[in-house]
């Protein structure tokens, strides 16, 4: 069901009559009721399990490379599927909503995932939901505990959008051996306060850029964040860019600035990585949850239960993951050029119900 896309426990039950099943199957395909069940049930360690495996073999293929700085990333972040009025389970997360007739108690799901980068991938990993009454760091550190006991040289450095600028974070992170970076915002204002003053004082690195240029500006050593056992380091990148609006053939300037804190240092991570990788970020926005989203039905509720949600996600995860890899590496070059991912994906689809077709008729 997650790999061909159908969305739905029911268009999956729908299909049981396809020949497709017996190839995999021992039995009859289960009911739509049945596998919501199951998913409500099982132990989600056990899609870990195969989450971890399919690592292994990647591993072991010399598939996961990281780029040409040595350094592979572990994305941080966290994503809400759903948000309902109507209803609750034990693991909803609760907000008041104001509206014209009052006030409504609304119901949500958000969810940690932790996606891996490197050279020219990346590897939706592990995932944990965030549980009521804590916050998304309370849970990121739990996620990144599991990853790092299970998977400990997977990865060199933990990044986070600026919620993650947060000295907790960085000492525990730090404390097992692993690097951190997050985008600085207002809420270290000591910090990126102490970083504006020193910008402007010292004149920054210029690198010119296609159709633009990038001004960049790194210190090290910062301890204006008291509560961080680890000296950190700045970097800001000013990046400017002239694009072309292909509507009125007008060039416009866009101006963007960056600014991360990080606990690498210099010779593990040059200025230039440190904004590549800080960039690298969005792979989670991206290809993590836009493409799971439009794509992989993510944020469907299949089953409106806790364990049955994260059992969704994980394998949903895992069907992207697999997918990803299969397109990549698996097809000849040839193929890819003539068919995109969409188009193998309904090949896929199509395959299944291809087996219900050739069905004899009856009822
Ligand atoms: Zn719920």
């Amino acid at each position: 069901m997650m790999l061909t896309r159908l969305g739905s426990l029911n268009a999956l039950e729908q299909t049981h009559k396809s020949s497709f099943w017996r190839r995999w199957l021992e039995g009859d395909l289960p009911s739509a009721d049945t596998v919501g069940r199951v998913c409500q049930l099982i132990d989600v360690q056990t899609i870990r399990d195969v989450h971890h495996e399919l690592y292994t073999r990647l591993k072991r293929a010399k598939a996961l490379m990281p780029a040409a700085h040595g350094l592979i990333m572990a994305v941080i972040d966290a994503h809400e599927s759903h948000a309902t009025y109507r209803r609750c389970c034990d693991g909803c997360l609760q907000r008041t909503i104001h509206l014209k007739e009052g006030d409504r108690i609304q119901y949500y799901h958000r969810t940690v995932t932790l996606q891996l980068t490197g050279a020219d991938w990346s590897l939706l990993l592990d995932a944990e939901p965030i549980r009521p009454g804590e916050d998304e760091i309370a849970a990121a550190l739990r996620l990144f505990d599991r990853v790092v006991d299970r998977y400990p040289r997977a990865f060199d450095v933990v990044a986070g959008d600026g919620l993650y600028a947060r000295s907790d974070f960085f000492n525990h992170v730090r404390s097992r051996g692993k690097h951190v970076l997050a985008v600085l915002k207002d809420e270290q204002r000591d910090l990126l306060k102490d970083a504006r003053s020193l910008c402007e004082h010292n004149p920054p690195i210029v690198k010119q850029m296609d159709r633009g240029c990038r001004q960049c500006w790194d210190f090290e050593g910062f301890t204006t964040w008291p509560q961080c056992q680890y000296p950190v380091r700045v970097v800001r990148s000013l990046e400017t860019r002239q694009i072309c609006r292909q509507l009125t053939g007008e060039t416009e300037e866009l101006v963007s600035d960056w600014l991360w804190v990080t606990t690498l240092p210099k010779e593990r991570a040059p200025t230039g990585v440190v904004v590549q990788l800080g960039h690298g970020r969005w792979t989670i926005e991206n290809q993590g949850f836009n493409e799971t989203t439009n794509r992989w039905h993510g944020d469907h509720v299949y089953r409106h239960h806790e364990n049955a949600i994260l059992a969704f996600w994980l394998l949903t995860m895992l069907a992207c993951n697999l997918f990803m890899v299969f397109y990549r590496r698996n097809l000849k070059d040839a193929v890819r050029g003539a068919y995109d991912m969409l188009q193998i994906g309904r090949m896929m689809t199509a395959e299944l119900y291809q087996g219900l077709l050739i069905q004899p008729r009856g009822p």
